[in-house]
């Protein structure tokens, strides 16, 4: 019979879907960790990490922009490009193009990434946030499009640039159209650093795949959130490919840590007391 996501057997497993879809029973969520469940009110008060173990629970981009930038400051771009369906993508699972209208619905945003500028603690920033509820948070032309343009006017406009990633990787569905975002996005940043701008980049759980090998990456400071999955392939891949066990705890934000991947392990409480301070340094 096959697993159910609250049967654990892996220590490494990615929270399926995560947890908007699965988690939500009234007004109550359960944590995909601990499994204790939490009132909807009292988790959107704690930032949405769970008061019981710590988790930090998948939140959308909208309440991610809500928790770091200053109170009605965010302008929105580009929120009216859509995804084409250039390869008539078709599989068991239907249409790409009948997927997509299905994440609009479900999210009620138009891609899997939010971009736009704003203030956060009064600084002006550039901002991108991946959205996991949509198709996985993929980058397809649309996500690789937007960070682009936005990494562009942060260039034309003097600002630094903050991106904070989901992601299952690029979108399979769109071939080496999404491909072709990886080194799109990466130029742009390229542009960002000649121009003596910076990137923060923003790793939450799961980062990896082609986000991973790309932008997400390249930041001039790279900070995750605690216990996050981050890595190219995921375990049960490197499992699979390799034939062995990996250790507790491998891919996640601590170890990476560790080895040298990335900068920081800053909780959410404190993430964004500790961009304005970065912002503050790289100005
Ligand atoms: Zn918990």
């Amino acid at each position: 019979m096959e697993k159910k996501w609250y049967e654990r057997d892996d220590e490494n497993r990615i929270p399926d879907k995560v947890q908007s879809e699965n988690m939500v029973e009234g007004q109550w969520i359960k944590c995909p960790d601990c499994e204790k469940i939490t009132y909807i009110e009292e988790l959107e008060k704690n930032l949405y990490i769970c008061p019981k173990c710590s988790y930090h629970l998948n939140i959308d981009a909208r309440k991610r922009i809500g928790f770091l930038l200053d109170e009605n400051s965010f302008e929105e771009i580009d929120q009216d490009i859509t995804a084409s369906d250039p390869l008539q993508f078709l599989d068991t699972d239907g249409s790409y193009k009948d997927r997509i209208g299905k994440y609009m619905r479900k999210t009620g945003l138009n891609e899997a990434i939010v971009t736009g500028k704003g203030k956060l603690d009064k600084k002006d920033v550039c901002i991108g946030v991946l959205d996991f509820n949509f198709s996985g948070g993929s980058m397809g032309s649309v996500v690789g499009e937007k960070v682009t343009r936005m990494v562009e006017r942060a260039v034309n406009e003097r600002m630094p640039v903050i991106i904070v990633s989901s992601s299952g990787g690029a979108r399979m569905q769109e071939g080496i159209f999404s491909l072709m975002q990886m080194a799109k996005t990466s130029a742009a940043l390229g542009l960002l650093s000649k121009n003596k701008l910076s990137f923060i980049s923003v790793l939450t759980h799961p980062t990896t795949g082609g986000v991973t090998a790309s932008f997400a990456m390249l930041g001039d400071v790279i900070i995750a959130e605690p216990n996050a999955l981050i890595g190219f392939a995921g375990p049960r891949v490197i499992e699979q490919t390799i034939k062995q066990k990996l250790p507790r705890g491998f891919q996640r934000s601590e170890f990476q840590l560790e080895h040298g991947l990335i900068d920081m392990v800053v909780n959410r409480k404190d993430l964004k007391k500790t961009l304005s301070s970065l912002l503050g340094y790289l100005s």
